[in-house]
């Protein structure tokens, strides 16, 4: 089935030139000139879009407005969204980034670019549906909360398969320490990062010969390397 993308953007121009070209790409597009408009159509429908490109610079409610009511629905929570942002206004990249955009990109933007980055934001929205993992040597049921290595059962407590499953569904990304700790903790934990490197050590020391999934990324955090032949 063809997915759906809702393009949020008052110009008409871009507007018409992304939808042509995002169907010409096989996708099905809807257009909403204001914020309040592309709102609706996101709450309405039935069936939420694929993803949402929203502009940032929109009359009336402010594109960063409609990430945060987007984000607060349960319909819409985990809609990914990819904005347009102004070359300039650097503080709302990072304040969209925040509230929970997914990705963006800056004015004027070639349409290859655009297409590109909708399609890596749509897998990893894929990723995190996953059900099972399997490569070369690792087994992940994310259901049954089991692992394997090269058919070995490693036993996990619930954190260190959390941390796992937080790395594996972000695969070839690097996960920050404070998206992990986010993710795994929860919002309301202010406490050690060292927490999180404790865990990781343990993970690594539990999946032996499987712990060179796990990458180190100085300063940032830890990205999960895929072993599955390309
Ligand atoms: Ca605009």
């Amino acid at each position: 089935m063809q997915q759906k993308i809702l393009i949020i953007e008052d110009e008409a121009d871009i507007a018409e030139s992304i939808r042509y070209n995002l169907e010409r790409e096989g996708f099905r597009t809807e257009i909403a000139e204001s914020g309040e408009k592309g709102l609706r159509l996101a709450l309405n429908d039935k069936k939420s879009p694929a993803l949402i490109i929203l502009d940032l610079m929109l009359p009336g409610m402010s594109g960063l407005e409609i990430c945060r009511r987007l984000r607060r629905e349960p319909q819409t929570r985990k809609v990914p969204i990819i904005m347009l942002t102004a070359k300039t206004a650097e503080v709302d990249k990072v304040t969209g980034l925040e509230i929970g955009a997914d990705d963006y990109i800056t004015k004027p933007f070639s349409i290859k670019e655009l297409i590109a980055r909708i399609r890596a934001v749509l897998r990893r929205a894929d990723n995190l549906e996953m059900r099972r993992y399997e490569d070369e040597q690792l087994t992940i049921d994310f259901e049954d909360m089991r692992v394997f290595c090269k058919g070995q059962e490693v036993k996990l407590t619930r954190k260190e398969f959390a941390l796992l499953e937080n790395l594996v569904k972000n695969s070839g990304r690097v996960a920050t320490r404070q998206s992990l700790l986010d993710n795994v903790w929860g919002y309301s934990y202010f406490g050690d990062t060292r927490t999180l490197d404790v865990h990781i050590r343990r993970l690594r020391q539990k999946l032996g010969d499987c712990s060179d999934c796990i990458e180190t990324v100085v300063g940032v955090g830890y990205r999960f390397i895929s072993n599955k032949k390309q």
